[in-house]
């Protein structure tokens, strides 16, 4: 069952509609809560939207763009380095091509299953278009683990992986990138594999290797994008980011940049973790103590834990998230629903002045309720953490020039571009009273773009 919608929605007047479309959504997803919440968050804003525009009703695009274009569901076989026969399974959903050919990451861990890729790839539709570069929504991923594992067990499973998935994709079709348990290792085994099935050198995934058709800031972009649309949100305030005190979590490539960023602008980062926990450092995780996590995550693929050893004044906190520590900012970097209401009811009354998410929907629907309700700046993660999809697009562009760009120039284009996704969320979100909705702007200004290229396309 649903859980109640946001009460800072709830006084729409349009409510009996958002209720008997999700209502049908529900039915037809009944085993696909994180899909729905997702799908919620965004017809909470879209549906008052389209009463006012007509013709996207009449069009029913609402009801078309829900439907991904495709959902393929493969078995991926490998064998351990003892020789024993695995299996696990693997999914691509190509959610909407309207504007361009399927992109997003994919997933490699345990929990992933149809439910959360349908929510990351609805997701990744509005937030593309936010970037204002040609690309569609997809996401895809496996219920592999890839941790514990041996890089030639890695490297068999991410062949296996790619012999199946090379059929649907290519880079005019589909192309993936990187998300959680897939960074610069598993796309180079992948990109390899996909190379000798095809014959092909092309720009069919992003996140490469630099030596190999990378761009250079794709690893940093995410994380550098989430600050960069902090700073903005900061500035409507007429503030800025110098001295302000900050709450990172997780510790992998979004959490390592964002915090990379801060530290460049000012700001003191006194938490990371990852799922056993997180640490504190009263004193501020500085570049060199970020260089060590960075080694210990990227190189050793260690545990937060150890950074207390390396780092006595800090302490550990076991199976806990950090917001509870007296912070201005939040940045959840880490995964979805990680930050519940009665988190964020800690981070107000401690008085955190903006919470802008790094991961997807790291935030449940009741905690950015309470933020809206209490006008503390949020950011939707589809706005602030487009950064790195964002990269992903000038990548492919670099890859059809066959041509790269210089560190300043890529740096700068995704600069612009987060100005841009700030701009467009104030434009479509600012509230009478001042306030900018941040959640309805992106949503707003997302859908506006694809339901318009859906509606020149006709009925497909
Ligand atoms: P990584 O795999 O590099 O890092 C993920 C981090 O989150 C790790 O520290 C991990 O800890 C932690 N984590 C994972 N699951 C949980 C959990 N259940 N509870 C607490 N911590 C957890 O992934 P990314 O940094 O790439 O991605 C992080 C988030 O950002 C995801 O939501 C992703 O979809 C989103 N994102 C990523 C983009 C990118 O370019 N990489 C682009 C846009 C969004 P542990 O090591 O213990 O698992």
């Amino acid at each position: 069952m649903r859980k109640p919608l946001k009460q800072y929605y709830k006084m729409s007047k349009y409510q009996h509609l958002i209720d008997s479309f999700m209502k049908e959504l529900e039915l037809k997803n009944s085993h696909e809560p994180e899909f729905i919440q997702a799908v919620e968050e965004v017809v909470e804003t879209v549906i008052p939207f389209m009463e006012s525009n007509p013709k996207y009703k009449k069009a029913k695009v609402l009801e078309r763009i829900v439907e991904p274009e495709r959902v393929i569901q493969f078995r991926v076989p490998w064998i351990s380095d003892s020789g024993e026969p695995q299996v696990n399974r693997g999914f691509r959903v190509e959610f909407n091509s309207a504007i361009g050919p399927y992109k997003g990451g994919l997933r490699f861990h345990p929990s992933v299953n149809l439910s959360i890729l349908k929510f990351l790839g609805f997701e990744q539709i509005f937030k593309n278009s936010l970037t204002t570069l040609p690309m569609g929504g997809g996401k895809g991923g496996s219920d592999f683990n890839p941790k514990g594992k041996s890089d030639n067990e890695v490297m068999k499973f991410c062949q296996s992986f790619m012999t199946e998935l090379s059929r649907h994709i290519g880079p005019n079709t589909d192309v993936p990138a990187g998300d959680i348990g897939v960074g610069g290792r598993e796309i180079g085994y992948m990109f390899g594999q996909y190379k000798r099935l095809r014959n092909e050198f092309t720009g069919v995934l992003t996140g490469k290797g630099i030596n190999w058709g990378g761009s250079l800031i794709r690893p940093e972009a995410t994380g550098y994008g989430v600050v960069y649309f902090a700073e903005k949100m900061l500035n409507t305030k007429k503030d800025n980011l110098k001295n302000k005190i900050i709450a990172i979590s997780g510790s992998g490539n979004v959490a390592q940049f964002a915090c990379e960023k801060c530290i460049q602008l000012g700001a003191k980062v006194v938490t990371m973790s990852d799922s056993k926990g997180y640490i504190y450092d009263s004193d501020g995780i500085d570049t060199e103590k970020l260089s060590w996590i960075m080694n210990l995550k990227n190189v050793d693929r260690g545990r937060i834990s150890e950074y207390i050893k390396k780092y006595p004044n800090a302490t550990f906190h076991a199976s806990k998230a950090p917001w509870n520590v007296k912070v201005d900012l939040a940045l959840p970097c880490a995964t979805q629903n990680e930050l519940k209401e009665e988190d964020a009811k800690l981070l107000v009354k401690n008085k955190c002045i903006a919470v802008i998410e790094g991961a997807n929907m790291p935030c449940s629907p009741e905690a950015i309720s309470f933020f809206t309700e209490n006008k503390i700046l949020f950011s939707p993660g589809k706005a602030s953490n487009a950064g790195g999809v964002a990269t992903s697009g000038l990548e492919m562009s670099q890859n059809s020039l066959r041509y790269n760009w210089t560190r300043e120039e890529v740096d700068e284009k995704l600069h612009n571009i987060m100005l841009n996704i700030h701009q467009q969320c104030v434009a479509f979100g600012k509230q009478e009273d001042g306030y900018i909705d941040y959640v309805k702007g992106a949503n707003i200004a997302g859908f506006v773009k694809v339901a318009d290229a859906m509606i020149d396309q006709g009925i497909v």
